[in-house]
């Protein structure tokens, strides 16, 4: 849909047939992934930026389809909402990363924080709370071991229905991030009203191959004295370069999590990950 010129429109047309058909595909398949037990997780470490030990991880969910292989969140997640699969999943979701993290915790014998991403729909529906206290129940993994994420613009979006569920999200010892923050055009006032104890900084403003390299880390460093004085605390995400690490390291970033520590990885080589990270 990139190209222009004489060819352009042709292009288009047959770039749009083959996201249709995808689309389909992935519409008539979405309701029978869970019970099929096509969803997987994968886990990427974070990284305490004083000691650049692994603190924890973030859970992301992937699908791995029959037809068309691995499918990206960011393909079927809006749809799962749309179709009100998306609390289901989500419970789903929660119960598989905290039965893994009890039981990686108790394997290594090291506390790790795990993330879960949180749609704004899951927060609207009303099951979230149930959800969270059942996976805690479930996996028997301490409250202040689970972490749920959610964006910006998820969160403006029904600011006095979300506030109750939040407080009580709280209340049951879990924290709370902001996603992507800073690219929202939300404004700030939320910060105040809203019980979240970590920021996540997108990764637009992280990646230094950005053409504005040199102003997004006047931003970074405004961003992290602000969670400072929020008592926030702050997460870089899409962390890919050594240089970039320094600089988050030197204005005071908590954690980090990117390509330049590790990818996303499959439950079982998260694990190696860990041990041979601890060992020695
Ligand atoms: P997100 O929460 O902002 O997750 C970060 C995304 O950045 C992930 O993409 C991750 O694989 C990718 N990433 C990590 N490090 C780097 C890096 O150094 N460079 C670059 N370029 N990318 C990096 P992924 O896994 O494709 O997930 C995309 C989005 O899908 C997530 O964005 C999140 O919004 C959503 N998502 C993922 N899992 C879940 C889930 O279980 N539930 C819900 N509701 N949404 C999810
Ligand atoms: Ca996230
Ligand atoms: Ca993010
Ligand atoms: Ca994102």
């Amino acid at each position: 849909a990139k190209e222009e010129g004489r060819n352009g429109y042709r292009f288009y047309t047959e770039e749009m047939g083959i996201q249709v058909r995808e689309r389909m595909t992935i519409d008539n398949s979405l309701h029978r992934a869970l019970e099929r037990n096509e969803f997987e997780l994968y886990y990427q470490p974070k990284f305490d930026l004083s000691s650049l030990r692994v603190v924890g991880m973030e859970a992301l969910i992937r699908w791995n389809h029959p037809q068309l292989g691995r499918v990206s969140p960011l393909d079927f997640i809006p749809m799962a909402e749309e179709r009100g699969f998306i609390s289901e999943i989500g419970k789903w979701v929660l119960e598989e990363a905290c039965r893994f993290t009890a039981r990686l915790m108790a394997a290594q014998g090291q506390e790790l924080k795990v993330s879960v991403n949180l749609s704004a729909r899951q927060v609207q529906e009303g099951l979230l709370i149930r959800h969270v206290v059942e996976a805690l129940e479930r996996s028997a993994l301490t409250p202040g071991s689970l972490e749920l994420e959610l964006t910006e613009t998820a969160m403006i979006a029904n600011l006095a229905a979300s506030a109750d569920v939040f407080t009580e999200l709280k209340s049951l010892g879990v924290s709370l991030a902001v996603d992507d923050f800073g690219t929202g055009y939300s404004g700030l006032a939320y910060l105040g009203q809203l019980p979240f104890d970590v920021l996540k900084l997108d990764r637009s403003f992280i990646n230094q191959k950005e053409k504005n390299g040199l102003g997004n880390r006047k931003i970074i460093r405004a961003f992290i004295r602000m969670a400072q004085s929020l008592n926030l605390s702050v997460v870089a995400e899409g962390v890919e370069t050594s240089e970039i690490l320094s600089f988050l390291r030197e204005v005071g970033c908590n954690e980090a999590q990117g390509y330049l520590f590790s990818r996303p990885l499959p439950a079982d080589e998260f694990e190696t990950f860990i041990a041979t990270h601890e060992a020695r």
